[in-house]
């Protein structure tokens, strides 16, 4: 049996996995990237245990990362990671793997790709695939195929500004798309609204306004409308004729996807080329950006 290695390096967390050619996950391990331990080390103990119980062939590794990244240099410096300035991650797991074949991502861009081969996306020619959770992130298909641009940082959708005299985001711009639609964004939102509850997450929030509280509705309300003001600047540049959105946050159901696909058809009223816009909930979920990373070895384009 042939198999791939699938890396996939987001803000809170790193999961690593074998992939069969038919994308069956056949093992994996997922470790904190936010942990004070040495993570380089918890990494290659992971790896090694996902690689150890798997038997067969190894075609090669796939990486799916939180950009920043460098695709040329093969590194890595995800926003949330303070740690790797930079990481160099191709290096990192062919020396730990011994394979020449390492395809490094974006991990929006590993998603878009998973939902476009595998998920809402099939057979769409021009689509945003994104993701909505800690984070906000995207990547483009067009004419079909997957664009990685001059650095792989294609679509770094979360970290374009909607908002120049805004919000300062941790990645040092102001006014990105994820600093009022992510969903840790939306609940500092509802605190400064005067929200309160014990618990303190997005799920909590989606809760609080399923419940009818005023001021969870409209914290979510703000973060769907940032959120769609970010989607229909992507879908104007690009022409696009499909988004599929997956995440934690675009899971909450009607409390959230209500307020988003009103204030998509809102911001899009005008621009008519975007009118048969078509907007899609993600189908692969939690496995996304595995698959993802996976397709980078198992479904090489270019
Ligand atoms: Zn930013």
């Amino acid at each position: 049996m042939q198999y791939a290695l699938a890396v996939d390096i987001g803000g809170t967390k790193a999961t690593v996995a074998t992939i069969d050619t038919t994308f069956n996950i056949l093992a994996r391990r997922e470790i904190s990237t936010g942990s004070a331990l040495d993570l380089e080390s918890v990494l290659e103990a992971a790896t090694n245990e996902v690689i150890d119980s798997t038997s067969g062939e190894l075609l090669g590794v796939g990486i799916g990362s939180a950009g920043p990244l460098d695709v040329t240099a093969g590194t890595i410096s995800p926003v949330n990671i303070p740690s790797w300035r930079p990481f160099k991650v191709v290096d990192f797991f062919s020396a730990l793997t011994k394979s020449e074949n390492v395809v490094l991502h974006g991990d929006g861009m590993s998603v878009a790709d998973a939902e476009h081969q595998l998920g809402a996306g099939r057979g769409s020619k021009n689509m945003l695939g994104m993701v909505v959770s800690t984070g906000v992130g995207g990547g483009l298909v067009l004419n079909g195929k997957l664009i990685s641009g001059e650095s792989g940082n294609v679509s770094f959708f979360g970290h374009h500004s909607i908002n120049h005299t805004g919000i300062t985001c941790i990645c040092g711009r102001v006014g990105c798309v994820e600093v009022y639609a992510s969903g840790p964004s939306m609940v500092r939102r509802a605190h400064e609204l005067g929200w309160r509850n014990d618990k303190d997450d997005f799920i909590t929030l989606a809760e609080s306004a399923r419940n009818a509280d005023p001021l969870a509705i409209k914290a979510i309300d703000e973060g769907a409308h940032a959120l769609a003001v970010g989607i229909i600047n992507v879908a104007a540049i690009a022409d696009l004729e499909l988004v599929v959105i997956g995440g934690g946050v675009s899971q909450a159901g009607d409390i959230y996807w209500q307020p988003l696909l009103r204030h998509i058809a809102a911001e899009s009223k005008d621009i008519s080329f975007l009118r048969g816009l078509k907007i899609k909930k993600a189908e692969l979920l939690r496995d996304a950006g595995l698959l993802g990373a996976a397709l980078g070895v198992l479904s090489p384009q270019d």
